[in-house]
């Protein structure tokens, strides 16, 4: 439909008479009716366009309506719209092909599932398998999903209504430089103490009941903290030394968002299993899956594993994560993501910071990177209290709506802004956006002290 008023009023009628949404009081939401979209823009039903600096839920890398990915998946529903998992399917071995050979180290077959979330419960599942034991760490700061499982590994607000739900969770304070837990004053002495507290926990916990670590490689919704040098490595060291299973979620930094296929390359360790969803395919039709090393793989050569989806590896998602490698490589993506990164976002956010007295902090990688404003730099406390909401979160509302009136879409979370736009973003758009939260952040520059 193309955008109009009239399209406009039968979709919120619809929508709020008979849609319940995520994650809210159904009562007080008020989704924007979107109508289409093009590369990094979307358009609602008045003809008002957005900018999407969230890229969605930081899942569409390669913007809206990417002619390739449509034409793979219109070309797949043609040919072979589904087919079941017991089944060999051309498009989905050529993606499990396609992933193992970008992936670290000996991580060479791939579980496909539907999105993120289940894609962590299925990890957990085969570390539990292949060490008999079933306890798992997991950051505070930290998003893993909703399902079971995974909202007890998360270590955000999301999981307090939640609990209990998987009992064998457990944890722990990661790298976070600006806020750091021990006080830290160099990145050097971060990743020292967080990896003394990390096998710390491991000791108290007991080592014997420890299945699995999870970590999201670069942390996302919850702050894009960036680990300090070696701090990976040193987890894999533990991980080692006390025979636990190191599942590395990327489910958000996976598939080029910070300019490597996985973001563990970046970082030069290779975990046990990598979970994986969002950029695969940009979200088009909904794909996950978990990369598994030779070693954890082997377990289930001669024993059967115990877990399956009707949807594994469906054709037309994975027809589209075939497209994505083709356009990746035929656009040079990843190369894009770490120029438009060095070059035009860490110099911006830099002045950004030395203009505005909102902004405590900036940090990130590639085309992902948060802005955490304060109320006042000195003591760095937050512009707005941690999982405020309401008036509380007025000053962060207040910059937000400033974004949307000049046609920016801003990722917003607690105190911070995230600049996670689509992959294929102009320079020129991506300067503007950079333009429109500059003068966005006056608005949160009248909150401070
Ligand atoms: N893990 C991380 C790091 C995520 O950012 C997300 C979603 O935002 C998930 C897991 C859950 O993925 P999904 O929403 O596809 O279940």
């Amino acid at each position: 439909a193309l955008p109009d008023a009239a399209g406009d009023a039968q979709v919120r009628a619809d929508d709020r008479a008979h849609v319940f949404h995520s994650w809210s009081a159904q009562a007080l939401i008020d989704p924007l009716p979107v109508a289409t979209g093009e590369g990094s823009t979307f358009w609602d039903y008045q003809g008002n366009a957005y900018l999407d600096f969230s890229s969605q839920l930081v899942n569409l890398n390669l913007g809206h309506q990417h002619p390739d990915l449509v034409a793979a998946i219109q070309q797949q529903a043609g040919r072979l719209a589904t087919i079941q998992p017991s089944m060999a399917s051309d498009v989905r071995g050529e993606l499990a092909r396609r992933i193992a050979e970008v992936a670290p180290g000996d991580l060479d077959k791939v579980f496909f599932t539907n999105g993120g979330a289940d894609a962590n419960e299925y990890a957990v599942r085969m570390a539990r398998q292949v060490t008999g034991r079933r306890k798992v760490l997991s950051m505070y700061r930290s998003y893993h999903g909703s399902t079971a499982t995974a909202i007890s590994l998360t270590g955000d607000p999301r999981r307090w209504a939640n609990e209990p739900s998987d009992g064998s969770v457990a944890h722990f304070f990661g790298p976070y430089e600006y806020r750091s837990a021990w006080g830290s004053t160099s990145p050097e002495e971060e990743t020292a103490r967080a990896l003394a507290h990390l096998e710390q926990v491991i000791v108290l916990e007991g080592a014997s009941t420890i299945a699995a670590i999870i970590i999201e490689t670069v942390v996302g919704t919850n702050g894009v903290l960036v680990p300090p040098p070696g701090y990976l490595q040193g987890v894999r060291e533990l991980a080692d030394r006390y025979g636990i299973v190191y599942i590395a979620d990327e489910v958000m930094v996976g598939f080029g968002r910070i300019g490597e296929w996985f973001a563990v390359n970046h970082f030069g360790v290779t975990p046990d299993l990598i979970t994986f969803a969002k950029g695969v395919n940009s979200g088009y039709v909904p794909l996950g899956g978990v990369v598994i090393s030779q070693r954890i793989a082997a377990h289930f050569d001669t024993v059967a594993f115990p877990g399956g989806l009707t949807y594994s590896g469906h054709p037309l998602a994975c027809a589209a994560g075939v497209a994505t490698f083709e356009v990746f490589e035929r656009d040079g993506i990843l190369e894009r993501v770490r120029d438009l990164g060095e070059r035009v976002v860490a110099p911006r956010l830099a002045e950004l910071q030395a203009k505005h007295p909102s902004v405590g902090d900036v940090r990130g990688l590639g085309l992902f990177w948060a802005i955490e404003l304060v109320k006042d730099r000195e003591t760095r406390e937050p512009l707005v209290p941690f999982n405020a909401s309401g008036a509380a979160a007025a000053p962060m509302a207040a910059f937000a709506a400033a974004c949307k009136q000049n046609g920016v879409s801003p990722f917003v979370h607690f105190n911070r802004t995230h600049v996670a736009p689509p992959l294929v973003i102009t320079e020129d758009e991506l300067v503007r956006g950079l333009d429109v939260i500059d003068e966005a952040l006056t608005v949160a520059d009248g909150y401070t002290v």
